[in-house]
């Protein structure tokens, strides 16, 4: 169903100021997780002030660690929701579990399928039946031909908004958090129609190489990015090391936009 066979015109995921697919950029952006009010709803205004379409938060986080915060579950999704009721953007999160998925779609604009679950096939389906588009992110293990089969669980509910997000894969490399492959954007765009959007973040694991290899996304001819951005980065529950401070996010948004503008595209 993923197949540009099928379908040759490409997909396009809009929801609100959100437009991913075929020229249009859509560009997530927000914290690792949720912490407080303050800190989203001023990430919030921030990102979207840059030129953020979308805004992400995670309030059900999947941890390498059990010790490591967990996030604030639906106190999260509440500060989401408040989030967009000030700005106007829609939100996207991770759901981590099939009977979160209720609970979680209540909320979210958009549902994050996480890169440890994208084989979760129950989860997928369940997301999928949601109704809500779904961001597929690719398991830090998987090839894309099983990224694009893991789609095809949610295609067949009859959920047809689908975003592939490569946010990295794990490799003997280790200056890097994961090897982000931009080649793959490439790759899935001549076998499938689906919006294709990368993380920059997870996908290099250092704030300082985020700006570049999001710039490069976008050459590389990305449907959207998906950011962290924190107000304090090096205070941040999760992820600080790899997120942005609010300047940090505008810098990178306009290095997009030059490259994005360059190729007739827009962001
Ligand atoms: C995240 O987006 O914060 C996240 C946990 O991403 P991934 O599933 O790609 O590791
Ligand atoms: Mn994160």
């Amino acid at each position: 169903v993923a197949s540009l066979e099928v379908k040759p015109e490409r997909t396009v995921v809009r929801v609100g100021p959100f437009i991913a697919g075929n020229l249009h950029i859509g560009v997530i952006a927000g914290p690792c997780s949720v912490e407080s009010e303050e800190q989203t709803v001023s990430t919030a205004r921030a990102v979207k002030a840059a030129g953020a379409t979308a805004l992400r938060g995670g309030a059900f986080k999947p941890r390498t660690s059990p010790y490591s915060f967990q996030g604030l579950k639906e106190d999260g999704l509440k500060i989401l929701a408040l989030a967009r009721e000030e700005t106007g953007l829609p939100i996207v999160t991770e759901v981590i579990t099939p009977a979160d998925v209720p609970v979680v779609a209540q909320y979210a604009d958009i549902l994050q399928i996480g890169a440890r679950n994208m084989q979760n096939y129950r989860l997928l389906e369940e997301a999928g039946y949601a109704g809500k588009p779904v961001l597929l992110k690719r398991g830090p293990a998987a090839t894309a031909e099983e990224l694009l089969l893991a789609a095809e669980y949610i295609l067949n509910t009859g959920n047809h908004n689908v975003i592939l997000c490569e946010r990295g894969i794990r490799t003997f490399e280790s200056h890097t958090r994961y090897t982000l492959s931009l080649a793959t954007v490439v790759w899935l765009h001549q076998r499938t129609h689906l919006p294709v959007i990368v993380d920059p973040s997870h996908g290099t694991g250092h704030s300082a190489l985020v700006p570049q290899m999001a710039a490069a996304a976008v050459a590389a001819g990305a449907d959207g990015l998906i950011i962290e951005v924190h107000p304090r980065p090096e205070t941040a529950l999760s992820d600080g090391f790899q997120s942005l401070t609010f300047e940090q996010f505008e810098a990178t948004m306009e290095l997009c936009r030059k490259v994005a503008e360059a190729l007739g595209r827009s962001l």
